[in-house]
């Protein structure tokens, strides 16, 4: 039978059965074969972040379902990385009630989606960026399109899909600040979190920032003259104990000196130095407090005779656990409780993802929304299980419906 037939009969079914007595999950049937061949079309797209051409193939598949709902679309192009893409309920794209956000980015390498195609083995369908993020991506598309009208009208509803998730640009960066402005709400459509059985959520992404401290010591020469020398290599490692102590004094903090460069020869002492640490928190307030402690304690130096300076970092956000984004869980909480699912658990996790960018500007964030999955970014393993499909679409389509009844 043709999918026109097939929807065609399925529609007449409910005509003649008439709209009193259709559950609503009739009206917006999952077919997961359907399901199944879309993802498998998205993962037969190169999309790497910057190969403008795939992401662009997948923005245009994108753009012309939501138009073919009526949506409002536009696909802003970000340099480096090709076109975005912004679908609205309303025609309003200034202001959002609420934003589902996926990206069309990976990070496969182009030629990867024709070694690891599309494979379903049970429910289990493998292929390169299968979970992070196509399963996800599509899902978005099936939550929206199946939505009661009365939910799309009281809600403008913005789907936005960034095509530098992975590895961002300037551009894309820009995009993202800009739309995460517009809402006070963001679901964000990462894969569920496979590692727990059933997959979990995300309350908490810790933000991360590279931290690089420069000491500047007093050449000279290593036999001759060694006292007359500063050494920059002994006050960075006297510097780096000290600065990760500071981890210890707030909670989820850490701080790793993970790569360390200085000197020039070994019969010379050691004019300069430097430590790049990785850090990680957990909400802005304790980002800020550790920067300007070790800001301070580079100030004061860790060694007489050794300058030392924290270059100025590039700052990110945490996702951050707010009074807000515990509603935003509540409400999840209570649409899984009606669905009769299991209750979500939420997780805090190391790794940033598109939600630290709406944290940022203070939306109330959720995720790893998305169909549940892991081993991501290994081509050859990285699975997404399509039997978590139905359900998680389902989640967010009563997540939405309570936003529309009863707001945050
Ligand atoms: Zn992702």
């Amino acid at each position: 039978m043709t999918s026109t037939r097939r929807q065609f009969l399925q529609a007449a079914a409910v005509a003649a059965a008439g709209p009193a007595i259709i559950p609503k999950a009739a009206a917006n049937a999952f077919n997961l074969k359907q399901f199944a061949s879309e993802v498998a079309e998205l993962v037969s797209i190169d999309s790497k972040s910057g190969y403008e051409e795939g992401s662009n193939k997948i923005i245009n598949i994108f753009a012309k379902r939501f138009r073919s709902i009526g949506w409002t679309v536009s696909t802003p192009y970000c340099k480096g990385r090709g076109n975005a893409l912004v679908a609205t309920s309303h025609k309003n794209q200034d202001r959002y009630d609420v934003v589902l956000c996926a990206h069309s980015d990976t990070v496969q390498p182009v030629g990867n989606a024709a070694k690891y195609p599309f494979k379903l083995d049970g429910h289990k369908a493998y292929g390169a960026g299968v979970a992070d993020d196509k399963s996800s991506l599509n899902a978005v598309w099936w939550i929206c399109k199946g939505l009661p009208k009365h939910v799309t009208e009281k809600l403008n509803i913005a789907v936005v899909i960034n095509p530098g998730e992975e590895s961002g640009s300037d551009a894309s960066r820009a995009f993202m600040a800009e739309q995460a402005k517009k809402t006070p709400i963001a679901l964000i459509y990462e894969p569920g979190r496979g590692e727990v059985p059933g997959g979990a959520f995300v309350a908490v992404r810790k933000g991360s920032i590279f931290l690089t401290v420069k000491f500047h010591g007093k050449p000279a020469h290593a036999g001759n003259n060694p006292q007359d020398g500063r050494n920059a290599v002994y006050a960075m490692a006297l510097a780096i104990p000290k600065i990760s102590a500071v981890a210890k004094k707030y909670e989820g903090v850490t701080l790793n000196g993970d790569v360390v460069k200085g000197g020039t020869v070994p019969n010379t002492i050691a004019e300069h130095a430097e430590v790049t640490f990785d850090f990680r928190f957990m909400n802005d307030k304790t980002r800020d407090a550790v920067l300007a402690e070790v800001d301070a304690m580079c100030k004061k130096g860790f060694m007489e005779g050794v300058k030392s300076e924290l270059v100025p970092p590039k700052i990110s956000s945490a996702l951050a656990r707010t009074p807000q984004s515990e509603k935003l869980i509540g409400l999840v909480d209570k649409a899984a409780a009606e669905l009769g699912q299991k209750k979500p658990r939420w997780l805090t996790v190391g790794g940033a993802s598109d939600g630290n960018k709406f944290s940022a500007q203070g939306a109330a964030v959720v995720c790893a929304m998305g169909v549940v999955g892991g081993n991501l970014h290994n081509p050859q393993t990285e699975w997404s299980d399509l039997s978590t499909a139905m359900p998680r679409i389902q989640l967010s389509q009563r997540v939405l419906n309570l936003l529309a009844d009863t707001g945050l």
